[in-house]
């Protein structure tokens, strides 16, 4: 069979030749030892967060390294895409601070290696695949589905390993006129692979995180070109790191299984592949065992959930270094303040079996990220995400910026700095008593205090207080207005002798907590009570006793 023949009759309109496009794209002027690495999202609307912390790798390696970072669509699979998927991604990937050298963005695209979509390198895809047919080692294919079911189903029956290979590959060589004649009337096909049947078994090969590997020899006829013309992801995948000379490809664990396959392409082409890298999996404990981090059944697998919980972009970068690099916590311990770009990502230093994802973990990372953000800032911030989220307090937040700000700044310069704000749903709760209009009463007065002293302890408080005290005369005047009530001035006095005393000043101030914030639990009261102000002060107060009064 005249294999260029064959390839002409396939590919009448492809005139380049892939040397065309070796000449086109050559090889980069980068220093000596700089990656090339690149990110591949497919736009199906969902951006998982293993995508993400892939994502971190690839740019890490490349930018440290004085190489490229490059963002290429893979929209090979219209069936999967749903529209404006790809900006969607494109702009999740961007609220991260991924910096992108080149590639698509969503005011178009930039660089020398492009395009960057897929679906606008088809005639790239169709020029490789016409060399590989013209070689023989490829051929276009006009099984069905129900015959390849068929020889599925007998190839199981006898107990072979299904597939389409050796002789039961059988469109590898049907005459030429065949070919025209099915071609003519209509008949779909795919281009097929002719995989080697006198390959070795298995090969080895060094994988940047998990070392050698031995893995089979691809054996079967996979399919380069679909009916539709569109590459596989196999055949997209070898055709572009070559063409966009990617050094090193930092990607999931299940893309493993495909190596034998991408090995094969490689090696059909005559070219060298990159330097895999493959990187663990996200896992999730559920009970005593370990499962995936499942975009069907877990809500945090995916981006959307910590943009909506209103987790700050730094604080879910800095938990994913954490998982990334095993050694970066111990940096991290040493260098409190330094930017995460300064530290040194290894690929020696990541996991190879599933990483657990631990969502306590994340939110301790966070509280710590948050400390180191100006509360102006964070300010800012938490405004933002409740606009942008849609949320009903976002009006109330972006009505006074500096009052926002000073709440968020509560103990956060003491010598041991309060850790309360992790993210910004329950940031939202955490200070919500700030505000008239989202304060509740949601603890009740502790049970040691009798009721009746409730009013009795918060009139007299109420014309005690005085706005100008500083922190200690506050204090002061709790303790009198303790004693003057039958509480105890120091709750050492009250541990000696209990009997004497109703209880201390720490059950006063209590009820001057929850009057004024409505829990048992807050920051400083003086510095609360400086925030909210002498009205609002006064008023919540007030407000308690005539609450209680009428409970009565
Ligand atoms: N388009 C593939 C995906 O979204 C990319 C995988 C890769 O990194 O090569 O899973």
């Amino acid at each position: 069979m005249d294999c260029g023949k064959l390839a002409e009759l396939l590919f009448p309109d492809i005139k380049e030749s892939p040397e065309d496009y070796e000449a086109r794209y050559p090889a980069r002027t980068l220093p000596a030892g700089a990656w090339v690495t690149r990110l591949g999202p497919s736009p199906t609307g969902f951006v998982h967060l293993g995508n993400l912390y892939v994502a971190f790798a690839n740019e890490r390696l490349a930018h440290q390294s004085g190489g490229v970072f490059f963002l290429r669509i893979e929209d090979t699979d219209s069936k999967r895409e749903t529209p404006g998927a790809a900006e969607a991604v494109i702009r999740a990937l961007d609220h991260y601070g991924l910096r992108f050298d080149e590639g698509v963005t969503v005011a178009g695209e930039s660089g020398a290696y492009g395009p960057y979509r897929q679906s606008d390198r088809k005639d790239i895809y169709r020029c490789f695949a016409k060399r590989l047919v013209s070689e023989g080692r490829a051929y276009p294919c006009f099984l069905t589905n129900a015959e390849l079911d068929a020889i599925r189903a007998e190839q199981e029956a006898a107990g072979l390993t299904p597939g389409l290979y050796g002789d039961r590959a059988a469109h590898r060589s049907l005459p030429l006129e065949a070919v025209r004649r099915r071609i003519e009337s209509g008949e779909s096909y795919v281009i097929r692979l002719r995989a080697r049947d006198d390959a070795a078994s298995s090969f080895t090969i060094k994988d940047g995180i998990r070392g050698t590997l031995t893995m089979p020899v691809n054996t079967m006829d996979i399919v380069l070109l679909k009916t539709d013309g569109m590459p596989t992801y196999h055949f997209a995948h070898v055709t572009d790191e070559h063409l966009m000379r990617t050094t090193h490809v930092i990607r999931g664990e299940e893309w493993i299984s495909s190596l034998p396959v991408h090995i094969a392409l490689f090696e059909a082409l005559g070219l060298t592949p990159p330097i895999y890298c493959h990187t663990a999996v996200l896992m999730k404990s559920e009970g005593k065992t370990k499962r995936k981090l499942s975009k069907r059944k877990d809500p945090e697998s995916s981006l959307a959930y910590y943009r909506e919980a209103g987790y700050h972009p730094l604080a879910v970068r800095e938990y994913l270094l954490t998982i990334l690099n095993s050694d970066f916590e111990e940096w991290r311990a040493e260098n409190p303040e330094a930017d995460t770009d300064t530290f040194t990502f290894t690929t020696d230093k990541m996991s190879r079996s599933g990483i657990l994802f631990d969502a306590d973990k994340l939110n301790d990372v966070s509280k710590d990220v948050l400390l180191r953000i100006p509360a102006a800032a964070l300010a800012a911030f938490l405004a933002d995400w409740a606009a942008e989220s849609g949320r009903p307090e976002a009006s109330l937040l972006r009505s006074d910026l500096r009052y926002l700000e000073r709440i968020l700044d509560i103990g956060r310069h003491d010598a041991n700095p309060r850790k309360d704000l992790a993210y910004g749903a329950q940031i939202l709760a955490f200070i919500g008593y700030f505000y008239d209009a989202l304060f509740r009463a949601e603890d009740a007065f502790p049970e040691n205090v009798p009721r009746a002293d409730v009013p009795k302890l918060l009139g007299g408080y109420l014309e005690s207080y005085d706005c100008k005290d500083d922190r200690a005369a506050w204090f002061e005047r709790v303790r009198v207005l303790a004693e003057a009530n039958g509480y105890a001035a120091k709750p050492k006095d009250f541990k000696k002798n209990p009997d004497l005393y109703k209880g201390h000043v720490g059950d006063v101030s209590t009820v001057i907590r929850i009057a004024l914030t409505g829990r048992q639990n807050s920051p400083d009261l003086w510095e609360i009570q400086r925030i909210l102000g002498e009205a609002r002060t006064r008023a919540r107060i007030a407000g308690a006793i005539e609450a209680e009064i009428a409970a009565r």
